[in-house]
This record gives C-alpha cells, structure tokens and sequence, in this order.
C-alpha cells in the first residue's frame, strides 16, 4: 500500500479513508486560507463555525435526518453515553435493556445506578453469539425507554430487525456500525456512536436525539456537561468541542457523500463480508463464532477451535502485514474488523493469507 501503510484490522480506532487522510494532511498547515491548522482554531471563530455547520448538515444529508432530532458532538466516547441516558432519559426511574454481550452489559451496569433496569432478553446462555427474539416481549408501561447494542464489537453479531418497544422510545449504541447501512433515524428516539469505529479520530460521540425526550427537569446533580439539553441549546459548544473531531468526521462525511451514500457503503460493505464468511463457510480449519443470521458486516470473530493454532494464525497474519488480528479475550480466536474504510482489496488479502495457513497446518 502507499506510504508504507498497513492493512489494518483494528476493532478501533481503525482505518480511515486515504484519501481524507491525504486532504487533512493538505490541510494541516494552513487550513482554506486561514493561516492556521484546524488545531490551533477558536471553537468560536467563523472558519470553525463553518466547519462545524457543514459537519451536522451533511450527516444530516447522508442520513436524512428529520428536523425534529437533534445532532450533537460530545466527548467522553460511547462511555460516557452509558451513564448520560439514564441520567437523562429515566423519567419514571425505569429502562429495558437487551444484554447481547460486552458493550450492553456495561451499560446495564451503568444504568443500573439510576435506576430499574429490566433486562429483558439476553443471548448470554450462548456466549453472545446470537441476537434474542425481541417481537413480542412483556414491556413494563412505565419503561422510560428500550436500549440495544446494534452491533456489538466484540462478539460480531448485529440486529437484523429491531426490537418491539411497544411505543416506547428506542435507544441504539451504533458505535461500531454507523455510517454502514441506511438508517430510518424515525425507527429511534435516541442514537448514538462513538467516532472512533466507523468514522474518525478517537474522543467523540455523535448523538441524534429526537426533541421531545431533551428534558429540562433533570436532576439537578446531573453534571451541566452531562445534560442533553445543554449539549442541544448550545449547539454541541457549551464548551470547548473536540475541534479536530469534528472536523476530520466532516470530511468523512463529504467522503461517504461523494462516494454514493449509505446505499453505496453498505453496497460495499456487503460485498466485503462476504468474501470473508465464504471462506469461513468453507474452510476447514477456521469458523465463525456467530449464528449465520445475526453476523455482523463490520466486525468478524472466527476461531480454529484450538487456542495454540489461533495464536499461531494470529502471529502468522502479523507477520505478512496485517494488524490487529488477535481476537478480544472473551471470544478468544481471531477478530477482523472491517469498517467502511478497510478496502476489498485487505479483505481480499487477508482471505489469501489464511487459506495459505490453512495450507500448511491441515
Ligand atoms: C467501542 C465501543 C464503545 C465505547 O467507546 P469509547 O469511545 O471507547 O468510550 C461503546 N459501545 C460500543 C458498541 C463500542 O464498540
């Protein structure tokens, strides 16, 4: 690859598009004329503003996002999530949670401390490898809203339909899947991604949040920063924003606009995973870990079965180039990551790569 770049299959912070990379670097000195690096800018100034209007306007394009949501740019990660919508959208002190792995489990402990949490499916009985039937379960009326992990990380399994809230407002962590797939925003009343997966740099979430469930009776020992409605009255600059975020997700956003859209990413994306899963479905010595139905298209765990051979896959792919193969501690094996900006050409290699070990250890 050009500048000695690697193939990387980070689960995140992970690749971005070269070509951002290469504007941004044109950009660094002297951004538009300004005589200043993006770095070094007032949050306050015109140029900025600029910057930051044109981020919001054009996720608003790629999504079509209706106006009655609100788009905001937070820092303190998805984590920092966890604990801002209970604090903020536990009306009646009640939520239901589907626990489908790692990410939701932290965040059902987060919720837990401001009140009922209803874990109302779970696909723990399995490891997580699967995505529970979520059409037709008992939902408390007083369930202030209903949380899902859409896509989760570290188990790769993704929702193939949402789940029946019964009225009651949807709250999606999309941290690992924004951006990659259309998305009928209405479906929710709150979603939020951390940047680092699927979009940009590291230390920013993009929450979309539907008007009414901003709230202005908070408690009042909810941090100033934490509230949704500071972060909305105040155009995401209540304080000094993560600048640099904003602005190297902008120019993913022009990207994904220039290249098509969702529909074009997710074309992509399709056909990416699915040079990967066939060669899983037909090798002998690697498999997924993940019921067919619920594979994720971003992140994709597999294992040999045999915990030495897996060290020694994962070794072996370093070893040829490719990065960040080892798979997370509590699925073991390999895990490739391929978001929006791994090209189908690593994927491509990455297959060539294990069939070879599959060669020479069968
Ligand atoms: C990575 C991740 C998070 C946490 O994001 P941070 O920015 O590190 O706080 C939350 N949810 C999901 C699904 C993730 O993949």
């Amino acid at each position: 690859m050009k500048y000695g770049r690697v193939y990387n299959f980070s689960a995140g912070p992970a690749m971005m598009p070269e070509s951002v990379l290469e504007e941004i670097r044109d950009e660094m000195m002297n951004y538009n004329g300004s005589g200043m690096c993006v770095m070094e800018m007032s949050h306050r100034s015109k140029v900025f503003q600029q910057i930051a209007e044109s981020a919001e306007q054009d996720l608003r394009d790629l999504m079509g996002i209706p106006s009655n949501y609100k788009v905001l740019f937070i820092q303190g990660g998805g984590t920092l999530q966890f604990a801002m919508v209970p604090m903020n959208l536990m009306k009646n002190g009640v939520a239901c949670y589907a626990e489908t792995g790692s990410w939701s489990k932290k965040a059902i402990a987060e919720a837990k401390k401001y009140g009922t949490v209803h874990v109302v499916a779970s696909s723990k009985d399995k490891n997580y490898s699967y995505i529970p039937d979520c059409s037709d379960l008992p939902i408390p009326e007083d369930t202030d809203y209903f949380y899902i992990c859409e896509n989760e990380t570290i188990h790769g399994t993704t929702w193939q339909a949402l789940p029946n809230t019964k009225g009651h407002p949807l709250v999606s962590d999309q941290s690992s899947m924004f951006l990659s797939q259309p998305c009928n925003v209405s479906d929710y009343g709150l979603i939020y991604a951390g940047v680092q997966k699927n979009v940009g740099p590291a230390g920013m979430v993009v929450a979309i949040i539907r008007e009414d469930l901003i709230r202005e009776d908070l408690d009042p020992h909810v941090p100033i920063y934490m509230s949704y409605k500071t972060q909305a009255d105040n155009d995401s600059m209540y304080n000094t924003p993560n600048c640099w975020a904003i602005y190297c997700c902008g120019k993913v956003f022009q990207y994904l606009k220039r290249i098509g859209g969702l529909d074009e990413m997710h074309r992509r994306n399709l056909e990416k995973a699915k040079i990967l899963y066939d060669f899983l479905d037909s090798s002998k010595l690697f498999h997924g870990s993940v019921e067919k139905e619920f594979r994720s298209l971003m992140n994709v765990p597999f294992v040999t079965g045999n915990a030495e051979l897996d060290a020694k896959a994962v070794a072996y792919t370093q070893a040829a180039g490719f990065e960040n193969l080892k798979g997370h501690r509590s699925v073991g094996g390999l895990r490739a990551s391929i978001y929006n900006a791994m090209p189908k050409e690593g994927v491509e290699a990455l297959v060539d790569c294990l069939r070879k070990f599959e060669a020479e250890n069968s």
